[in-house]
């Protein structure tokens, strides 16, 4: 059989390893890796230049707004978004869209409302709220790859679980080999704390990280990790900041709990210095740490301890970061990411740091892929695995500037930093989505997934 696309002269990485060869590529799937400059036969040829060619990133963390609120961001650009940062898969939240995928009804309407609009492969989380825990099956039947439930308060049409909903929870995932996926902080004793801080006149932005400490996390996350181990349910903690909670995984993993840990580029990116100079751009929950916290959480990263590394790409109108300006609880918590998380994981990470980037790739790509049902489809080079590609000159130094994003809103905290390494093709099943700064396929090629693989 004659390919149809052979990327020569790159280095290729995989979770395993790093080699200079090329990628063999037909019908959107990848046939074979070769070692070399060997001559394949191909209907296209394309000369890489060393560049490396890494699996498509996966981004297990998203929210793209839709339907409800698609002028906050919407599955067009945001998925524009994802491409030009070098994802060619996104797994999209369910909340801060109206309504919100509790059920499979809600879940059908935004399938609806979204279809013919991404560049790039996407797929649904449901959701875990107070009083929904019949819908898990339906939503599990529709191939939502997990349910997201938030232990603190999230906003007024998506309700934070207590213990009840979170034991019930994940006793239905392991019953549905699905998993739950927990937004983790105390809801009592953040509510508490910022209660005490407003109560004291404080606007300003450290008041914001003051009211949500790492203890608060560290309480959450424990407490979650205790009942995944009651139940045998999947647990998977989104966004961890701390080292502490990343230790308590490792330890519950010892002791065969079934639980995945989750952090996300900003968190190894900023550290709460740069939120009191960036402010509401970079204003997100847990808040940014401090820089001592942050390398913590680097070396948990560089042992190999976190499992995903997602963008959690949560934009809002600019309005509403503006008006938060002068009082920091007026801003929208959520930082525009999707489009410079893998560049930052190259700059701080690989570049700054060694990480190599076969350990890049397992978090950004593979493991997401894995713990969220859709490897080796995704997340991979396995031959017959999607061809899904990002290739990346990791040489190029480049300012990353407002008009450059893709997002309905053009702000960002990463806006105005100088990142190593530069996403410069991304290809999903074989096609090239995105190259040198455009966007070349059409809305509507992305296509849906569904979790195929049953939580082990
Ligand atoms: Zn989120």
């Amino acid at each position: 059989m004659k390919a149809d696309l052979y990327l020569k002269n790159g280095l290729v990485v995989t979770e395993e390893t790093t080699f200079h060869g090329g990628v063999v590529i037909a019908d959107g799937k990848i046939i074979e890796l070769v070692a070399g400059n060997n001559d394949i036969a191909a209907q296209e040829i394309i000369d890489v230049q060393r560049k490396a060619i890494l699996p498509g990133i996966v981004d297990d963390h998203v929210h793209f707004n839709e339907p409800g609120r698609e002028h906050w961001e919407g599955y067009q650009a945001g998925s524009m978004a994802a491409a030009a940062g070098g994802v060619t898969t996104f797994m999209e939240m369910p909340l801060n869209a109206t309504p919100p995928s509790i059920d499979r009804e809600k879940l059908l309407h935004k399938r609806e409302a979204v279809k013919n609009q991404s560049v790039v492969d996407y797929a649904h989380w449901g959701g875990l709220v107070d009083n929904n825990l019949v819908e898990l099956e339906g939503l599990h039947e529709e191939g939502v790859i997990a349910f997201k439930g938030f232990m603190s308060e999230s906003g007024v049409d998506f309700k934070r679980i207590n213990d009840d909903v979170l034991y019930g929870g994940l006793v239905k995932s392991r019953e549905l080999g699905n998993v739950v996926g927990v937004h983790a902080e105390s809801e009592y004793v953040t509510r508490f704390l910022a209660e005490e801080i407003q109560g004291n006149g404080r606007t300003d932005r450290r008041a914001w990280s003051e009211s949500r400490p790492p203890f608060a996390e560290l309480e959450a996350d424990k407490r979650a990790i205790y009942w995944a181990k009651v139940t045998g349910g999947n647990l998977h903690i989104v966004h961890t900041t701390i080292a502490e909670g990343i230790h308590a995984v490792a330890k519950a993993k010892q002791e065969g709990v079934n639980v995945t840990v989750e952090t996300c580029p900003h968190y190894l990116f900023f550290d709460n210095d740069d939120f009191v100079r960036i402010g509401p751009a970079a204003k997100c929950a847990p808040p940014l740490r401090e820089r001592e916290e942050v390398e913590k959480l680097w070396a948990c990263v560089l042992a190999g301890m976190v499992d995903t590394i997602a963008s959690d790409h949560s934009p809002c109108p600019t309005t509403d970061k503006v008006r938060g300006n002068d009082n920091i609880w007026q801003a929208w918590g959520g930082i525009t990411g999707v489009q410079a998380m893998l560049p930052a994981m190259l700059t701080e990470g690989v570049h700054k740091r060694g990480m190599s980037l076969s350990l890049l790739v397992k978090l950004m790509s593979a493991n997401p892929a894995r713990i969220f049902g859709l490897y080796p489809q995704k997340g991979s080079f396995l031959p017959g695995s999607d061809a899904d590609i990002t290739i990346v000159d990791l040489d190029k130094s480049w300012t990353l500037i407002a008009e450059d994003l893709f997002s309905r809103h053009q702000q960002s905290a990463y806006v105005g930093y100088t990142f190593k390494g530069q996403v410069e093709r991304t290809i999903v099943r074989g096609n090239t989505v995105f190259e040198d700064g455009k966007i070349t396929i059409q809305p509507g090629y992305g296509q849906l997934l569904k979790r195929t693989t049953s939580k082990p």
